[in-house]
């Protein structure tokens, strides 16, 4: 199958993020939002991104306005009709993505694949609400898309090999090192980092070393670029904690219960860099 154009369901950090990346390889997008703002908002972030891109030498003007050229912004679905994948990538929201993937399955051919970048839906349940549990997969991207070289192919219980590899196939063509991971809570990248993360606030409610020295600790020994403690800071610690609570949920296993400083600190308010402090101020 040729990928001509993508159709992106969400203007908003990951959907303009996906929007970018497809657009500066050459790739058509329809871009799709709730309301004109969302859409216009998505739009300017991707102009601001390749903004920087030509600061840095890295990108032309001519490639910039191409990039642009490239995405159809819009808030009719009508226009999704023209492209062969239909990456979701709205508000994590499962009641909300049910109602979308439903109109995109009715609205979309047949032969056109649909794929979600939910970070914590399951994408075997999601691909059931559609006809077309085969041509349905999960593309995790990471944020910020355009940086980030990952992308998570996570495949349902009855994704086919076909739809898998069609998502590889397009996953490189954006540039980007694709690993293929079976649905399960997490998934993978996120199954090994947030129980990480919860550990470190063990250690730091233990009292065993400073925030410093705990993310010092992973950054000079393990290669980190950021520690445990001021990744948190920056995902949202409410994030964290509500990541855990669906593991502990969804596994019931106990070694996912969320450390009660970490509760501590969401009931204080203190979420991270979004609210001025969490294990660090702001
Ligand atoms: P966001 O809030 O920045 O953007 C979501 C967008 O979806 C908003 O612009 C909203 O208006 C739009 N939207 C809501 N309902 C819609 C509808 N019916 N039709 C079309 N658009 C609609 O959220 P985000 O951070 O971009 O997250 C989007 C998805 O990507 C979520 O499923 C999230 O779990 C996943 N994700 C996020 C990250 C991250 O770091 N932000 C990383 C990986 C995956």
């Amino acid at each position: 199958m040729t990928i001509s154009t993508v159709g992106i369901i969400g203007a908003g950090t990951m959907g303009n993020g996906i929007a970018q990346a497809c657009a500066v390889v050459g790739i058509d997008v329809v871009m799709v939002d709730v309301s004109d703002a969302a859409v216009q908002r998505g739009l300017a972030t991707v102009s601001g991104s390749l903004d920087r891109l030509i600061k840095r030498e890295k990108i032309s003007t001519a490639d910039k306005d191409a990039a642009l050229a490239r995405i159809q912004g819009s808030t009719s679905y009508d226009d999704l009709k023209r492209a062969q994948i239909v990456i979701e990538a709205a508000t994590e929201n499962y009641e909300l993505k049910l109602k979308i993937l439903k109109q995109v399955d009715e609205l979309v051919g047949p032969e056109v694949l649909i794929a979600s970048n939910t970070s914590s839906i399951s994408i075997t349940k999601l691909a059931a609400a559609t006809s077309r549990a085969d041509r349905f997969i999960g593309m995790h991207f990471f944020n910020p898309v355009p940086m980030m070289a990952l992308v998570e192919i996570i495949r349902g219980l009855q994704t086919s090999d076909a739809t898998h590899d069609a998502v590889k196939q397009l996953s490189e063509r954006l540039g980007k090192s694709p690993i293929t991971v079976k649905n399960a809570p997490g998934f993978v990248v996120n199954r090994i980092l947030v129980p990480m993360i919860n550990e470190a606030f063990f250690v730091l409610a233990e009292g065993l070393a400073t925030p410093e020295d705990i993310d010092a600790g992973m950054k000079l020994g393990c290669n980190q670029p950021i520690g445990p403690l001021a990744l948190a800071d920056m995902i949202g610690l409410d994030v964290c904690l509500a990541v855990m609570e669906v593991y502990l949920t969804e596994f019931g296993d106990s070694k996912y219960r969320p450390c009660p400083l970490l509760k501590e600190y969401v009931a204080a308010g203190r979420l991270g860099r979004k609210s001025g402090r969490g294990v660090y101020s702001y």
